[in-house]
């Protein structure tokens, strides 16, 4: 009998909760315990879910109640000629995936992008938030809470800061609704996506707030800030970094890689992208910005969650005299090189293959080229699909490649 069988015995018997099997083992053999007691209970064999490359104990911060990894194939898209404030360069693209056409289609955009000289990329913003929620007796001291954070924005940064060797608190603005009071942290949290370090951080400035003011601590955080929720105010303020890419692509290479016209592209992107995603009510007016996103975060270790602000993108289409222009500009594209799930084995392959595994130099310098590859990738995605519906070619993609 192995030490799994005998520790998935004892779960059995209700001796050991299975989420406290880490106590009595260590985190490899606490995991195959627990596929150990689910393929009694349940009968699923659990075999795949438990043949993974990292070790169990790598992923403690990652994962309670570890039973396996799920693995999403990864295709490679590119290279992309990215020109960026801090990415600059031909790029290979790590894109995880189930959606087969997905890997081909922005392939095809990064032929047309290389075509065209590459992606131009800028971070406009940067700052990662969080918002607790005070509680106040009344608008006049809600009035009085509001003033006293405005004019105390140094000893706000100092209590936060004290909390971090690389977070910088860039402001901290109040907004009062009825008896509430919501101040909005925002950070400079360099190489890390610091949904973490903005959390700490912001405790400690809370408790300041609370010991100087009558306002008391209802939430750490008030859904102001706003994390994995989609809300206009991550798209009009930007949350995380906000990135723009552009590029010129001459007439001659529209028709050579997409078989089409600028124009007819230019208006795909007006009807859909722009009135009818105005019809819809949508947050952003894309094509499929989340398909780049999610897929390079998978492969890049962020937190998948996130992809609903981090896809909050509105992309452009001019037919020019001679060129077709395209942008696409993400708000609140909330990612990190360092911290959370970048440093686990496949995860920071994939960094590797970007050459922007671990801290940048200067600090934050990676995670900004991050962004600008993803939003030249999604460039190259938008671009792509937007051709294949002004040539007709979107069905018979999907069905000769994803299916
Ligand atoms: P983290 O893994 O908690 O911390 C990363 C730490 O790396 C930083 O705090 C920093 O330490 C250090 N660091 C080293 N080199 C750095 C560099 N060049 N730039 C920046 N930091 C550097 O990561 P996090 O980014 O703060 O948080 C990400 C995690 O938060 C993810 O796992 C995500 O799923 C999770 N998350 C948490 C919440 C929440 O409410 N707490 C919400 C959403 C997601 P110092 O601070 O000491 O400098």
């Amino acid at each position: 009998m192995t030490d799994a069988d005998a520790l998935a015995d004892r779960v059995q018997a209700g001796e050991i909760p299975i989420h406290d099997l880490e106590s009595h083992t260590d985190p490899r053999t606490a995991a195959d315990a627990r596929r150990e007691y689910l393929r009694r209970e349940t009968g699923a064999d659990l075999d795949a879910v438990g043949t993974f490359s990292f070790d169990p104990a790598d992923a403690e911060p990652n994962v309670e109640n570890m039973l396996g990894a799920a693995q999403i194939p990864m295709g490679l898209a590119g290279p992309i000629p990215v020109h960026g404030s801090a990415a600059e360069g031909e790029y290979h693209l790590p894109l995880a995936t189930t959606e087969g056409a997905l890997v081909a289609s922005v392939n095809r955009g990064c032929s047309a992008l290389d075509a065209a000289g590459g992606a131009t990329v800028r971070v406009t913003k940067h700052g990662m938030t969080r918002a607790p929620v005070f509680r106040v007796y009344d608008v006049a001291e809600g009035q009085a809470v509001t003033e006293w954070v405005r004019d105390n924005q140094e000893r706000l940064a100092a209590a936060a800061e004290a909390t971090t060797d690389h977070g910088e608190l860039q402001w901290a603005r109040p907004y009062v609704v009825g008896d509430s009071v919501f101040v909005r942290f925002s950070y400079d949290t360099k190489d890390a996506m610091g949904m973490n370090m903005a959390t700490i951080a912001t405790a400690a400035a809370a408790e300041l707030l609370e010991d100087e003011t009558p306002a008391e601590l209802v939430s750490l955080s008030g859904n102001l800030c706003t994390d994995k929720k989609p809300a206009a105010i991550n798209a009009v303020e930007g949350r995380g970094r906000s990135v723009t890419a552009d590029v010129r692509i001459p007439r001659d290479v529209v028709a050579d890689r997409f078989d089409t016209t600028p124009e007819a592209i230019a208006e795909v992107n007006t009807r859909k992208n722009l009135v009818g995603s105005a019809k819809a009510g949508s947050l952003g007016f894309n094509a499929h910005a989340s398909n780049v996103v999610a897929a390079m975060f998978l492969a890049t270790g962020q937190d998948p969650a996130q992809v609903v602000e981090g896809a909050n993108a509105i992309t452009t289409v001019e037919a020019r005299e001679a060129e077709l222009y395209a942008s696409v500009s993400f708000a609140s594209l909330e990612l990190g090189t360092v911290g959370g799930g970048t440093g686990l084995p496949t995860q920071a392959d994939a960094l590797e293959l970007l050459g922007l595994d671990g801290g940048g130099d200067p600090p934050g310098s990676n995670a900004d080229a991050l962004a600008e590859i993803i939003a030249a990738a999604a460039l190259a995605g938008e671009l792509s699909l937007l051709a294949a519906l002004a040539s007709r070619h979107l069905a018979s993609a999907h069905e000769d490649l994803g299916r």
